[in-house]
């Protein structure tokens, strides 16, 4: 299977293209973004197939690596770009990739058989290698991609080094997975439940200035007024609103509480009581 059957390719906007990866029950998207001069690339995917390969083809301009965050689903192929950016608290991590025991585990036969991967990769054996970012990604940061600027803020809590990007003049957002409908993963290592809520108050401020975002997971694009409809809804939870459902620990996941608000579930830590 060539590498195009495992991507799909989807124009979203003027000078914005999606990479999209199947994902357990939902999917991955990394984000091609155009400028004069250079092609953004806002992340790099599972490490399935040849992704660096797909953008030299979606692309002619140099491209520079923008990471949303360092999980593992989003830096796959980054070891693969000259140019790799990323907020410096995560550095380590996209250092270190992704061992193959870590990795291997989402490759299940019901995944397998559902979508067919790349005769190339064996998850077996596979993992992600580790890459030196060749610099860091500050709040208040600008990239300029030539005729096209990248406004850089700091949103963490899904991760410590989070990363959102606006396109002010074109009045787009890309969040990473600060935001999206579907699960929100507020329990995992490196999760910071009030810096969550911190950063979705800068992201609804953020909002007023744009008319689509597009998030790394989960239906797209997403209505700008929804993230007041997110805001809200996890201040609710932080309130002590009572969980949906309990989710024991898993396969190396700790346990979680699920908060279903709405399109947003907000996967807590387990026992989390209320912060108010
Ligand atoms: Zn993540
Ligand atoms: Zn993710």
């Amino acid at each position: 299977m060539s590498a195009p059957d495992w991507f799909s390719v989807i124009p979203a906007t003027p000078r914005v293209t999606i990479i999209r990866e199947p994902l357990g029950d939902d999917d991955v998207k990394s984000y091609l973004v155009e400028g004069d001069d250079a092609v953004a690339v806002l992340d790099t995917g599972m490490g399935v197939g040849d992704f660096a390969g797909l953008v030299r083809r979606l692309s002619s301009r140099p491209p520079i690596v923008l990471h949303s965050h360092s999980h593992w689903d989003h830096i796959g192929a980054s070891h693969t770009f000259e140019q790799v950016l990323i907020h410096q608290a995560e550095a380590d991590d996209l250092r270190r990739g992704v061992a193959f025991s870590d990795y291997s585990s989402w490759f299940t036969p019901e995944f397998v058989a559902a979508h067919p991967l790349p005769a190339e990769f064996d998850p077996a054996t596979a993992g992600i290698p580790g890459c030196e970012p060749t610099g860091f990604l500050q709040h208040g940061d600008v990239i300029d991609l030539g005729g096209r600027r990248l406004e850089v803020f700091h949103t963490p809590g899904h991760s410590p080094g989070g990363i959102t990007l606006l396109d002010r003049a074109n009045r787009l957002l890309f969040p990473g997975d600060a935001v999206n409908y579907g699960p929100l993963y507020l329990f995992l290592d490196g999760c910071d439940l009030a810096a969550y809520r911190d950063m979705l108050n800068l992201l609804v401020e953020l909002a007023r200035d744009v008319d689509a975002i597009y998030p790394s997971h989960d239906a797209w694009p997403m209505d700008p007024a929804d993230v007041v409809v997110a805001r809200d809804a996890y201040e609710s939870v932080l309130a002590g609103r009572p969980a949906d459902e309990q989710h024991p620990p898993q396969g190396g996941y700790a346990g979680y509480d699920i908060h279903a608000i709405g399109r947003f579930r907000f996967l807590m830590p387990a026992g989390y009581a209320g912060m108010a």
